[in-house]
């Protein structure tokens, strides 16, 4: 396969445009006030919609600017060089709008997909339950239809975002009581203020912005146009988006990790000790050299990625690739970014101990490392079960 990761003239005056909004609003100061009050980062949200960052990945038709994969990952990149939290305020509403934009109603489309990218709306995804992690299918929150209602109880946790202004959950839920999961989910579209819905926000290590959620259904009535698409085919939807949105999660670990070396790059220019920066030092120097090329890796893998499902190719090992190999070099990234700045990583108030906070999540969300190598060498023809 020829690799060509050019990009045209508009994608690079995306890239410019997108990073001159990021510095103006998520300044070093903002990152840090949404990470420690903690607060949703309402005021980059509105620039993302006056930008038209939310139309962006939609098409034409439905009033989107008709943008492709690599706009997208151009865009994702760049917010995480601010924010994993920037990434998922932004994504998590575009994946789920795209679900409904590919497996909605004509009459859904019409209904949800302008005020999500208007501002208006915005979405969070619920599918984890305590008892369904990995495990997706094992979920029991159940769905009964009641005349024109679906009647919904249950518990999700790990809904991030749900308590945001105005969010509307993308909830998963069992509209059969028995069967295979395959053929017994529904996705429903559920106002987070709907009465019956209780939220409880989590305290968490990072990725403290958004905020993830324990969200409670109890008797939660929602009108039959909520069930987006056809009933029983929930598992199918979300297996559609997974791709997209993993490959946007790894675009963002590549711009937070490129982020955390800058981080430590500056401090090691800077910081003397024997009479010299700690840069001079072989084995510091040799860190830095080698977490460069653990960013580099990773867009690599991501881009790769990225151009083969824009081009309509079945990218799922490319995307879970990028995605395993991107989360732990974020990780790890962060780690030795700590070992250069010494003590000064450790304090709050220097910003490697955020992305070590954040970063720690990347191997166990959107699909965890066991889970990706599981599908890795499933692919590669080995059973792991
Ligand atoms: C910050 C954060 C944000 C999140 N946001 C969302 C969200 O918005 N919406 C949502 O629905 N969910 C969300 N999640 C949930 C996330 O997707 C789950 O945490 C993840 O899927 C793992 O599930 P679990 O935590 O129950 O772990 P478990 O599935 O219980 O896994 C525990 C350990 O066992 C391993 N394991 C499990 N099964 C296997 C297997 N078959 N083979 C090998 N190893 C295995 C796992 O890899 C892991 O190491 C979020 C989680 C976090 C931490």
């Amino acid at each position: 396969m020829p690799i060509d990761f050019s990009f045209t003239e508009e994608q690079n005056l995306l890239r410019d445009s997108v990073r001159a909004m990021l510095d103006r609003i998520a300044t070093p100061e903002y990152i840090r006030r949404c990470d420690q009050e903690p607060r949703y980062p309402s005021e980059l949200y509105d620039a993302f919609v006056e930008l038209g960052l939310l139309r962006m990945p939609f098409p034409e038709p439905v009033g989107g600017l008709g943008g492709s994969v690599i706009d997208f990952a151009i865009i994702a990149e760049e917010l995480g060089r601010k924010s994993y939290d920037f990434l998922g305020a932004y994504g998590t509403c575009v994946f789920n709008g795209l679900n409904i934009l590919h497996n909605g109603t004509e009459a859904q489309r019409r209904y949800w997909l302008p005020q999500l990218m208007d501002g208006r709306i915005k979405m969070s995804i619920s599918m984890t339950e305590p008892g369904a992690g990995s495990d997706a299918g094992a979920m029991r929150t159940s769905a009964r239809r009641d005349g024109e209602h679906w009647v919904i109880n249950g518990q999700k946790v790990f809904s991030t975002g749900a308590g945001a202004e105005r969010n509307v959950i993308n909830l998963y839920a069992r509209s059969k009581p028995e069967g295979p999961h395959q053929e017994s989910l529904s996705l429903f579209l559920v106002d987070k203020d709907t009465p019956g819905i209780t939220l409880r926000k989590l305290d968490t290590l990072g990725r403290r912005a958004l905020g993830t959620y324990e969200v409670f259904f109890d008797d939660v009535r929602v009108p039959a146009d909520r069930l987006v698409g056809e009933p029983h085919k929930g598992w199918a939807y979300m297996l559609s988006g997974l791709q997209l949105e993993r490959l946007m999660t790894a675009a963002g670990y590549s711009g937070c990790a490129q982020a955390a070396v800058d981080l430590a790059l500056a401090y090691a220019k800077e910081r003397r000790q024997f009479g010299r920066p700690i840069g001079s030092f072989q084995s510091i120097a040799h860190l830095l050299a080698d977490m460069q090329t653990a960013v580099e890796a990773s867009r690599m893998l991501m881009w790769r990625a990225a151009f083969q499902l824009e081009r309509g190719e079945d990218a799922l090992m490319a995307i879970s690739q990028a995605k395993l190999f991107g989360s732990e070099a974020y990780a790890n990234i962060a780690n030795q970014g700590m070992q250069i700045m010494g003590g000064y990583g450790y304090i709050m108030e220097f910003d490697m101990q955020r992305h070590y906070r954040d970063a720690r999540a990347t191997t166990i969300t959107a699909g965890t490392s066991q889970m990706q190598r599981n599908l890795i060498a499933g692919l590669m023809g080995l059973k792991t079960k």
